[in-house]
């Protein structure tokens, strides 16, 4: 039986957080997997997206403000820059290591870590008991013993936390891309600088940036964050509407295609030059306006419908692809005390991916994983 005066489970960026926050005891983390802070290296494409100096109506869930008055992105940086990592902002108040490598990211803290904490790879954790004051761990292998408990095995940790006897509510998938099901033939297609707009019950979300049309239905990063809005109201089911042309008003976008009659071509080729081919015969299948006549022809109706058509390209959202970046759900915040200390369980904490919290994208996520595992950290040091 080993003893430890606290145990982490997992060894992500909230429990390598909570760790380095510990000084004053002896700390052991259980990996599952073969190497600490694996996933690290997958985050922002590869680049790492650290942390986000902007939070909006919408970033996270809830509204975090009691944790991060305690913890926030600058706390970040300056934990990461006494680690040796430099950072940089870009326009949108996103932080990325200047080597533009989350394995920079990974290195300093490794290097931090070595001969500070007892890390066990490969540990599969089959029971936890809870004797006296004690949490008694068993694994594949092992035995452990510790006075506190880290749980910071991420999101859709199902078994864990059922082992532990605690309540949760269901993991779904977030930062996902979505499945439409009138989404046929355009996978491939990139639009940039278009406005998505959703209306999930009482929310209404919209966001300019670039969609990614897939097979079966759409991706990129707005996609992304409106599937987070989907995850948080339990279904991905719903309308996405594409507005192609977000600055220029009905009005404009309406005289602009009656200069564009003039152009005397068939109606089917009045956007070339102004949408990519597959884009226009979009335009057409959903305004179903005839096509087999001169663009000179076009009367004040059709160019409303083709008008209001770009403004509105529509698709139903059915359902969401595997590859998740996060999940929403979990361990409410109701059931934490503002430590993050479980309720119900003295000297149980929850950290990370694993607590209801989630965020879109733009290191919202890691954000909340340093915050969280920092307070627990400190926390614990002043036991
Ligand atoms: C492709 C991708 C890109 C992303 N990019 C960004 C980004 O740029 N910015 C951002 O803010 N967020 C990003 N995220 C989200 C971010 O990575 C997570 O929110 C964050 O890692 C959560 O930290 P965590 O410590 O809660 O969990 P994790 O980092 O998931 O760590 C959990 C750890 O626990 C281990 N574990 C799991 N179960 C057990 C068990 N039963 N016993 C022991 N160990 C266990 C896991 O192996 C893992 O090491 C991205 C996610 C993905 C998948």
């Amino acid at each position: 039986m080993k003893y430890y005066n606290t145990i982490i489970l997992g060894s992500g960026a909230s429990g390598i957080m909570c760790a380095l926050n510990i000084d004053k005891y002896k700390v052991a983390m259980l990996e599952i997997s073969s190497k600490p802070f694996k996933k690290i290296l997958v985050t922002g494409n590869g680049r790492c997206n650290i942390t986000n100096n902007k939070i909006y109506k919408f970033s996270y869930n809830q509204n975090l403000d009691v944790f991060f008055d305690k913890v926030d992105y600058k706390h970040t940086l300056t934990f990461f820059q006494e680690l040796g990592l430099e950072c940089y902002a870009d326009t949108e108040g996103r932080y990325y290591p200047i080597s533009n490598m989350a394995k920079s990211v990974q290195d300093v803290v490794l290097q931090k870590l070595e001969n500070k904490v007892d890390i066990f790879t490969m540990q599969e954790i089959i029971n936890i008991n809870k004797e006296e004051d004690e949490f008694i761990i068993s694994t594949t292998n092992n035995f452990f013993k510790c006075k506190n408990l880290v749980v910071a095995t991420g999101g859709a940790s199902e078994n864990l936390l059922d082992i532990l006897n605690v309540k949760y509510k269901k993991f779904i998938p977030s930062l996902v891309a979505l499945k439409c099901d009138d989404v046929k033939g355009l996978s491939g297609i990139r639009l940039t600088n278009v406005k998505v707009s959703v209306n999930i019950g009482d929310i209404s979300y919209s966001e300019i940036g670039e969609v990614l049309y897939k097979e079966g239905g759409l991706s990129g990063i707005v996609i992304f964050n409106v599937s987070a809005l989907f995850a948080r109201s339990g279904k991905f089911l719903g309308k996405i509407k594409i507005d192609l042309l977000p600055n220029m008003s009905f009005e404009q976008l309406k005289q602009k295609l009656i200069d564009r009659k003039k152009l005397n071509v068939r109606l089917d080729k009045i956007f070339v030059g102004m949408f990519a081919n597959a884009i226009a015969n979009e335009i057409f299948r959903q305004s179903k306006v005839n096509t087999n006549i001169n663009s000179i022809d076009i009367n004040e109706n059709m160019i409303n419908i083709l008008t209001k058509t770009i403004k509105n390209l529509e698709y139903t959202v059915c359902g969401c692809f595997d590859n998740n970046q996060v999940y929403s759900g979990g361990v409410a915040l109701k059931d934490l005390k503002n430590n993050l200390m479980y309720k119900y369980i003295n000297n149980l904490y929850f950290i990370g991916e694993v607590c209801d919290v989630d965020g879109m994208c733009g290191g919202y996520n890691l954000q909340w994983a340093w915050t969280s595992g920092k307070i627990v950290g400190e926390s614990i040091c002043c036991n």
